[in-house]
């Protein structure tokens, strides 16, 4: 199946070009990027002209910063392609709505990924917890900005989430491994006195679940899912690719599928069984947080 890759960033060509590329499922037939460019790939800057010249091209995957995601989006869904969409899928709830439903009256695959979810324990931590219930649970997601977002000052305006942009990540594993859903109740952000979005947060949700994330954190990176429950206590580190029962190293999963291969393995499911999945649940708790929570200003950041 052919695939055009629209913005050509970090993502892009970190972890979507390799994981097509390693497929035999999926060609990558083109690139839409006004300055980014693949190697021997087709380049086109501007997404209409694409469209309409390469009507061989049905899935378009979009790896732009969430604020100008709607308009391409919007766009491969009129024009008839499937449309597959970078964490968060777009910058509000209400422009996710709108796709989804331009998706079912077209008869188009539309698909949130989550690339946190394939991480290789979340499928075997999900499989534990459905056999008993959740007493507590806690995230800690620490990681430093000035490391993995180098530069990229769209995560600081309106719409870049700030320190959510990593924290999604982990609240689409909390939302995929909990039994039963929770709720977010207070939350108490922290903004750089020079920027739009919080560069830390900590959120408390019903049922005893809390969350720490701060992008502020030198040294040792953390991305941590504690979780007890009567039949023991379950912990989901590195992001998801390890699993601790009980302070033991437990199996985990038999995949050794990376996260962006599986979710194009995913996608090319989708498209053959004529569905989407669009599940905005990690995204309604980083919308509740900035509906809720209280703000604190700290020092100003730059890179
Ligand atoms: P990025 O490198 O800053 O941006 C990707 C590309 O998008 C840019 O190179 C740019 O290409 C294009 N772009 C930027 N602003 C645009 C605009 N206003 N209109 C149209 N195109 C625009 O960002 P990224 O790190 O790849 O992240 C992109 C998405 O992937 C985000 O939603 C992020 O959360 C997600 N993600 C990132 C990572 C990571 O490690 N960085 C990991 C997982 C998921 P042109 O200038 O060539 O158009």
């Amino acid at each position: 199946m052919k695939v055009a890759l629209a913005g050509i960033g970090k993502i892009a060509l970190d972890q979507h070009v390799p994981a097509i590329a390693a497929s035999p499922d999926w060609e990558l037939a083109a690139t839409v990027s006004r300055h980014g460019s693949v190697p021997d790939i087709a380049a086109y800057t501007d997404l209409d002209r694409l469209l309409t010249e390469r009507p061989d091209i049905s899935v378009i995957s979009l790896c732009m910063p969430p604020v100008p995601r709607f308009a391409y989006a919007a766009a491969a869904l009129k024009a008839g392609r499937h449309v597959m969409l970078e964490k968060p899928p777009g910058a509000t709830l209400a422009e996710v709505y709108i796709l989804k439903t331009m998706a079912q009256e077209r008869g188009l695959t539309l698909f949130t990924t989550w690339h946190s979810r394939m991480a290789l324990a979340v499928a075997a931590a999900r499989d534990w917890l459905s056999q008993t219930t959740v007493t507590s649970a806690h995230i800690t997601w620490r990681e430093d900005v000035r490391k993995w977002h180098p530069g990229q000052d769209w995560v600081f305006e309106p719409g870049g989430m700030g320190v959510f942009d990593p924290g999604i990540n982990a609240l689409s594993i909390l939302t995929h491994i909990l039994p039963a859903a929770v709720h977010l109740t207070s939350a108490n952000l922290t903004f750089p006195e020079n920027r739009q979005t919080p560069i830390a947060a900590e959120l408390t949700f019903s049922g005893n679940v809390t969350a720490d994330f701060d992008w502020r954190q030198q040294g040792p990176q953390t991305w941590d899912i504690t979780v007890d429950t009567p039949k023991g206590h379950l912990a989901l580190r590195m992001g998801g690719n390890a699993l601790e029962i009980d302070g033991q190293p437990s199996g985990g999963s038999d995949s050794i599928m990376g996260e962006y291969p599986a979710l194009y393995a995913r996608m090319f499911d989708l498209i053959a069984s004529r569905q989407s999945d669009v599940d905005l649940a990690p995204m309604i708790h980083v919308a509740d947080a900035l509906t809720l929570g209280r703000r604190s200003l700290t020092e100003s950041f730059s890179f």
